[in-house]
């Protein structure tokens, strides 16, 4: 197995991932807080999780997998009375609905998707052990961390105990021993959903959810545990306190790994922007796999601009994979080949180029996740069988079918593993890529060419060619071209495509 290496958020380090059980890796993804439709901010972490949960796989790991529901929270219950309902109700709706867009964007199911308040047992117990271990203090029905007594704390954010403590406001919260302690447990307001505890009725704070589920499912101590860049501070380092505190053991997680925020058009996705686009919409705009390429296209520690210039890229490079299908399908169902050594030698080439890049793009996945060099080493494939095919006579060998049916396999097989791209029909694709760049250009402006009338000038095209009149033939190219749709001659046929 190769080495996987990762960016431990903690270290600012790419560190060599060393599980304690290769056979059974402990991973932990914060999951969203279901009070409403999830954007695509949130949309972006969960890929995230299930691209670190799909590259293990195919790293030949034994994973053990849970992503959360936060199921107890304010905004849940400000939606409640908003729409007059129950906590319950109300985050059981959302699940459903978050459950739909993960499913709609194609992620793996997790081993575990656990509920804070089906926890709530491990809550308690967790919150007894840090108060046992002198880590936390009850003042009335409230329990606090008190981050005095946690050492490391601010390792993970890189923040110092003195400087938190100047910045922090002055609460009206007086219980509080130092500003900056956080409850791990609160009494219950009236008509407000509550569990007996040994403190009184109340619910648990949010940060002591994630210890205590990741503790119960995966351990005392975990390799690998992932959220959206802005759950560094306080979630994060408030779960290893708690952790840490509770179980007597550190580190509580081998490798920290976040993802980066999303954009449009350089501007930070935000509500007082009105630029929040929704999961669901995106995804229903653009379809599944494009969304999973736009995903795919920046490294997921850096920030990702879904603005129009991205999907017009993304767009490219699902067009190119699809025309390469869709050739080495009618490529490899040829008959009637007949061998000849020269030919064979030059696929035996491009069967030699094609281990090289499984070997390279596996190489990518291993490098902190590096999806834009692996689907760079797809390219460099295609781009070297494109070459080759187009050679006069080239397809008219038993290699040319060998080397299609293992570029496909290896498509369908470990990149689809991968990056869950690559399994759909070609035709299907390219009719989907019309449609969404009509729809660009419609959102641009432009004029645009209906398919029937492009179909009717290729038909007009081929008549010139077959009489020989290349002056005709070539005009109609060029306004074609000029319509934004290029043609693509090959000796399959030929086939256009929008600009
Ligand atoms: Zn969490």
């Amino acid at each position: 197995m190769k080495q996987l290496v990762l960016t431990n958020s903690k270290s600012h380090q790419r560190e060599s991932f060393r599980p304690a059980d290769p056979r059974n890796v402990t991973f932990y993804s914060c999951g969203p807080t279901v009070y409403s439709n999830i954007h695509v901010g949130n949309l972006r972490a969960a890929f995230t999780s299930d691209l670190i949960f799909r590259v293990l796989k195919t790293l030949g790991y034994g994973v053990t997998f849970v992503r959360n529901y936060t199921d107890v929270d304010d905004k849940i219950l400000n939606r409640a009375s908003e729409e007059k309902s129950t906590m319950e109700a109300v985050s059981k709706k959302y699940i459903a609905e978050v459950e739909k867009d993960y499913a709609m964007l194609g992620l793996l199911e997790p081993t575990h998707k656990t509920l804070v308040t089906e926890h709530i047992t491990e809550i308690i117990q967790m919150i007894e052990d840090i108060l046992n271990h002198g880590c936390a203090y009850v003042a009335g029905g409230d329990v606090f961390f008190a981050i005095d007594h946690f050492k490391r704390y601010g390792e993970l954010s890189g923040r110092k105990l003195e400087d938190m403590e100047a910045g922090a406001r002055v609460e009206v919260n007086t219980l509080k021993k130092n500003p900056l302690d956080f409850s791990l447990w609160k009494p219950a307001k009236p008509g407000e959903p509550s569990w007996p505890s040994p403190w009184g009725n109340g619910r648990p704070g949010w940060h002591i959810e994630c210890s205590a589920m990741a503790k119960k499912w995966l351990g005392d101590q975990i390799d690998l545990h992932h959220g959206g860049q802005d759950l560094v501070f306080p979630h994060h380092e408030n779960e290893i306190a708690q952790t840490e505190c509770a179980t007597g053991k550190s580190p509580y997680v081998q490798i920290w790994l976040h993802n980066a925020f999303v954009n449009f058009d350089k501007e930070k996705m935000s509500k007082s922007l009105g630029n929040v686009v929704l999961a669901r919409d995106f995804i229903a705009k653009y379809g599944a796999e494009l969304t999973r390429i736009v995903f795919l296209s920046a490294h997921y520690r850096s920030p990702l601009d879904l603005g129009e210039s991205t999907v017009e890229n993304a767009l490219t490079v699902l067009e190119r994979i699809y025309e390469a299908k869709g050739r080495l399908l009618s490529v490899s169902k040829l008959k009637g080949l007949v061998p000849d050594p020269r030919r064979e030698e030059v696929w035996g080439a491009v069967l030699a180029s094609l281990s090289q890049a499984q070997v390279r793009f596996e190489e990518c996945l291993t490098q902190d996740l590096n999806t834009v060099g692996a689907l760079a080493e797809l390219f460099i494939l295609i781009r070297e069988w494109n070459r080759v095919s187009n050679e006069s006579g080239m397809l008219g060998t038993p290699g040319a079918i060998q080397v299609a049916q293992a570029i496909l396999d290896w498509l369908q097989g470990p990149v689809f593993q991968a990056l869950g791209i690559g399994r759909r029909d070609s035709e299907q694709v390219a009719d989907h890529v019309r449609e969404v760049r009509v729809a660009l250009s419609a959102q641009r402006g432009d004029a645009v060419l209906g398919d029937a009338e492009i179909q009717e000038k290729i038909a007009h095209r081929k008549e010139a060619r077959l009489k020989k009149d290349f002056a005709l033939s070539d005009q109609i190219r060029d306004e074609l071209l000029k319509g934004g749709v290029e043609l693509l001659d090959s000796a399959l046929g030929t086939t256009w495509k929008r600009r």
